[in-house]
This record gives structure tokens, sequence and C-alpha cells, in this order.
């Protein structure tokens, strides 16, 4: 549409220029008037009749008349009129006419033939003109149209000097350790087939925005030295079925003719939602697209130098049959970076920028707790923007200090700083999940505790999940219910006072007491059976299904077996809690300065499982 109006506009000006030419000419030879007439038919009679005019030249409407005294007058007289005629009307005598040279000039000038055929030619050209422009902009949407299939994936081909490498991306050390198979496997993949390895086809990097998730997929593009096909997940989305499952094949084509390659799905979370769920209609076009990828990337056979990096902060909505074996079966997770990642990133960013000699990168990563590699990114780029604002040379302290507000509260507010009084109740409550778990002989190692947020927790604490065992016992849920409500038992005693930070505990805690009574039937004081029945209906949620097999008395016994089962857990918690209140304290201060806490040095506090 943009461009038939600029089309439109092109040929307006063409032809008002044309129309200018014309006018131009117009004035002179076109029709044939000449501009330099300065005598009229009255006078050329009169001088006829005097006998002083020796010879007259006709061209077309121009008369040239030439006195016997040799001196020239110009006249014009009407187009279609002959000469003779025109004389005979005035009354001049055929005699006095003979004694004149006339010469009758043949208009065979170009100004004649200009002013036959202009006329004739000109709308023509216009005309074609505006035809020409016409079909081309149709044939250009069409051409459009028949581009829409075409991925519009950006090729990257890292150019020796600028390409990003692992230098680049600061921290997030067990990810690159994980990437670094797809290094490997990229510069010598006949190493991996000798052996026959099935080489991973695709790897799924989560983690929260501005984690350098697209960052590290070029990382590991710079590093591997192969081009990197970039196309985002909603880029396959159009307004027409069909185009993003012609899209995906097109880039995979593109991709296998430039093999080894990496093609890089950034938001795949756009078109990987979980098929055939939510209510209100699925959607036809991203089923379509995903089955695209899925089928692209089961066809690749062990010859396919190709892998699949994709990115998103919503794995929780991904459909499975993404992760399947085969497809992204590799996930590697970029967390929010703590504060040692913090210094590292901060120096990474600020390694192009004169910083002046009283900058702390460590006091500013000790203020910026819960900022994510973007976030810090942005924070000193938003200092080098104030600096040159106050026309000063070098990055001071105080400038850097003063935009982490501005980063805070800016326009998109990514991150949510957390204040110390924060910091230390998410400490307590995490260490004290940590503690529990710890002393409790059902449950297993702690894995690594961290007080920074992570979508909605404030913290994690992180042991080998129970649903990955198959069998359970009831003494196995017992303290694995301890273990969820420690977190807020541990605020509950030291600060005496609950904060709405252990919403999730309690709802996963509720679940499972309720599954222990109802599902597991692991209750002595109702009858050996299962209460409530449960269609696993996705669509519909499974919630609004549960249908109530039981009678209202049997509820009542149902809560209070569930409030026992609560009561336990508390105890043992708040035992184990108050015994070992040195411990507690030892892991919060040590939480306090480093945020995270890997299982070794959790266990030189609180000696080995
Ligand atoms: P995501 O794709 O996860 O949302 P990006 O990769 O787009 O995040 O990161 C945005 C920017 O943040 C990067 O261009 C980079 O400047 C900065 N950044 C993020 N993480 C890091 C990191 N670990 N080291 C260095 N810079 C980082
Ligand atoms: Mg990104
Ligand atoms: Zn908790």
């Amino acid at each position: 549409m943009k461009n038939l109006i600029k089309n439109f506009i092109i040929f307006f000006a063409v032809f008002l220029l044309l129309a200018g030419i014309f006018s131009l000419f117009g004035g002179g030879t076109l029709t044939g008037k000449p501009k330099s007439a300065n005598s009229d038919i009255g006078t050329l009679v009169q001088d006829i009749n005097n006998g002083n005019v020796a010879s007259i030249v006709v061209e077309g409407a121009k008369l040239t008349e030439t006195l016997n005294d040799k001196s020239v007058k110009i006249i014009q007289k009407e187009d279609n009129e002959s000469l003779s005629d025109l004389l005979k009307n005035y009354g001049v005598t055929p005699d006095k006419i003979e004694k004149i040279n006339i010469t009758v000039k043949n208009n065979s000038g170009s100004n004649y033939w200009l002013s036959v055929i202009l006329p004739i030619v000109l709308p023509t050209l216009i005309i074609g003109f505006l035809i020409y422009f016409m079909m081309r902009s149709v044939a250009g949407a069409n051409a459009k149209a028949m581009m829409f299939g075409q991925s519009g994936a950006k090729e990257f081909r890292e150019d020796a000097k600028n390409k990003t490498t692992f230098k680049d991306v600061a921290g997030s050390e067990e990810a690159k350790e994980e990437l670094k198979e797809v290094i490997e496997f990229l510069k010598f993949p006949k190493k991996f087939r000798e052996i026959g390895a099935r080489i991973p086809r695709g790897f799924l990097l989560l983690g929260a925005p501005g984690t350098g998730k697209t960052l590290m997929a070029r990382a590991v593009a710079g590093e591997a030295n192969v081009p990197f096909f970039h196309i985002s997940g909603s880029e396959f989305v159009e307004m027409f079925v069909g185009v993003g499952a012609s899209r995906v094949r097109d880039l995979f084509n593109r991709a296998k003719k430039t093999a080894p390659c990496i093609i890089f799905i950034d938001e795949i979370d756009a078109v990987g939602r979980r098929r055939g769920a939510g209510l209100g209609g699925s959607h036809d076009e991203r089923e379509q697209t995903l089955n695209q990828i899925l089928v692209e990337m089961d066809g690749f056979d062990g010859e396919t130098e190709i892998i699949v990096i994709a990115a998103t902060n919503r794995p929780d909505v991904l459909d499975p049959a993404l992760l399947r074996p085969g497809r992204f079966d590799r996930q590697v997770v970029l967390e929010i970076p703590d504060l040692k990642e913090r210094e590292a990133i901060l120096k990474v960013h600020s390694e192009k920028k004169p910083l002046s000699a009283d900058v702390d990168l460590k006091k500013i990563a000790e203020r910026t707790s819960g900022f994510s590699g973007a976030d810090l990114a942005n924070l000193l780029n938003e200092a080098a923007i104030a600096t040159a604002k106050l026309n000063e040379k070098e990055i001071k302290m105080q400038t850097i200090f003063d935009s982490i507000e501005k980063v805070m509260i800016g326009p998109e507010r990514k991150s949510r700083v957390i204040t110390d009084r924060e910091k230390k109740i998410t400490a307590y409550h995490e260490a004290g999940h940590a503690l529990v778990a710890h002393n409790l002989k059902n449950i297993d190692p702690v894995q690594k505790i961290s007080i920074i947020s992570r979508g909605r927790a404030a913290g994690y604490t992180l042991k080998t999940p129970i649903e990955d065992r198959r069998l359970h016992s009831k003494e196995e849920f017992i303290e694995e219910l301890a273990v969820l409500v420690a977190g807020r038992m541990a605020e509950k005693i030291i600060f005496n006072d609950v904060t709405t930070g252990a919403s999730s505990d309690l709802r996963v805690a509720t679940d499972l007491a309720k599954s222990i009574v109802t599902e597991y039937g692991m209750s002595d004081k109702l009858p050996l059976r299962t209460f409530g029945t449960s269609d696993e209906l996705v669509f519909l949620g499974r919630e609004m299904r549960e249908g109530r097999d039981y009678s209202e008395k049997t509820s009542e016994s149902i809560d209070a077996e569930v409030g026992k089962l609560f009561d336990e857990a508390v105890k043992t918690a708040v035992d184990i809690l108050n015994n070992k209140k040195a411990d507690l304290e030892k892991i919060v201060s040590a939480l306090m300065i480093k945020e995270t806490m890997e299982k070794d040095e959790f266990e030189a506090i609180v000696g080995k499982k």
C-alpha cells in the first residue's frame, strides 16, 4: 500500500515535469507560432500593394517577408489558410502576387515533427508508464506473497575480529561447560561419528530475560567458527496459516546448504507452547509450525552437521514433545548472576569504557543483587551517558551508583532489587529449608542454595527432587513436608513474623498432604481406599473435573488428617531449627555475602550427610 502511494507520487511528479516541458515547447514550436512576429497581415497587404515586397517565405503559419530594402518582417497567419487565398481575400490582385518571389518551405524541420508526433506519443507514453507502474506494484505484492514462505532468518558469519566468544560471556561456567560439547561436535564431527555416538541435535537455553541466552548462542557459533542462523519464534507466526511451517522448511534447507552451522531459534515459546492446551481454541498456525520444527529435527541423519539451539524464558509452557530425546534433549540453564558473576559481567562491559580510579566493581556488584546481565550492561551504559552529559572524561563511582536507580526504575523494570531486609529474610528462609533437609535421613542431599530471586520465588534450595524416585514411603513424605514448611518456620522463629515468601511452599505442601491422605491411602484413621476421582482432561484443567465420591463426614476426617500431617511437619522442622541454631546462623551469614552456596560449601558448615 505504501509502495503504491509512493509510485503514484513519482508518477505525478513525472507528469508535472512533462507537462512543464510540453507547455514550454508549446509557446514556440508545437503550434508553430513564431515568437518573433513583428508585423501583421494588414501591413503585409499594404507592403504588397505598394510593391515593396521582394520575397515571402512560408513555413507553416509563419511568413517571412523580405522587403526590397532587405529588411525582414515576420508575420503570423492562420494555420490552415494558404497564403494565396489569404491575399486574395484581402483583395490583392494576382499580378501583384506574381511579382513576389514566394517560397513555400515544407515543414520538415524537427520542430514540425515534434509538433505532430508529441501530442500523440506523449499521452501514449504516459498511459503506458502508468500501466507499467501499476503492473509493477501488483507484481511486487505478488512476489512478496511468495516470499512469505521464506524465513527471515538472518545469517551471521562472525568475522574473525568481532566475533562473539565465551570471553564475552562472563560467569555461567556450568552452561559454558555443557555447550562445549556443541563446539566439539561442530569442529570434529568425525571423531563422534566414528565411535557411533548420536550427536545431540537440540539444546534449549533456559533463563530469565537478560541472562545472556542470545549472547551465549552467538558465542557458541563464534567459538565453533560456523555460520549462525538467527530467527525469533514470533517471526514464524504470520497472518496466514501455513506460512510458519514453510518458513521452517526454508530455514532448515538454507542451513543444510551451509552446514556445519547453528540454527538459533530465539523465544521458542512463541511457537512451542503446549499443543492442544488452553481454553479458547488451539492455535493451528503455531501447531503446524511446531510440528514442522519437530519433523525437520527428526529428519536429521547421522550426517547432518546442524545443531539447533533454542532459547526461552518460559520452559513451563513448552510442549513436552519438544523436550524428547532427539529434539531439545539438552537443557542448559542460565541463571541470574550471583555476586561473583555480577562482578565478572561488569568487568566485561567496562573494558571499553574509561573508568576513574575510584571505581570498585565489587562494590557495584554488591549493590546490584537481582540484576541480570542485561541490566548490568545497561547500568554501565547509563553511567557512560551520564558521564558524557557532565562533560567528564572518566566514569566515576558515584555516577554508576546514581545510575543504579535509573536502571531499577527505568521504563521496563526488569529487575527486582532486593533490600537488605528482604535479603536477610530470604536467607533465613532458604537456610531453614536446607538445614532441615540436611538433618532428615530420607531427604536427598542439598545441592545448592540461592537467595537470588528466580521467577516469583525469592530464593531456592535445590535438592534432588523427590519425584525422581519411583516408590515413596510415608516417612519420606512426612519428612518432605517438614522440609517444605521449614522455610516459613525459620522466618517465624527468627523474626517472629511471617512473609508471603512461603506461599508456593505451602501450596506444594498442601497438595502433598492431600495426596498422602486421599491418593496413597496412607492415613490410619481412614479406610484403605482413594478419595475423589480425577479425570486428567488437560484442556479443562484437572481441578474442574475432580469429583467427590465420599461423604461430608469423610471430608471432615480428611481435613483433620491433613491438619495432623502439617502439625507433625511443623514440629519436626521447629525442633531441628531450634537445635541447630548455630548452623542456621552460619549458613545465613555465608549466604548474605555470597548469595549462592554450592553443596561443598554447605557441607563445610553442617558436615557431610
Ligand atoms: P536474553 O537473550 O537472555 O534475554 P541477551 O543475550 O539478549 O539476553 O543479553 C542481553 C545483553 O546483556 C547482552 O547483549 C550482554 O551485553 C549482556 N549480558 C547478559 N549476560 C551476560 C553475561 N553473562 N556476560 C556478559 N554480558 C552479558
Ligand atoms: Mg534474547
Ligand atoms: Zn521456601
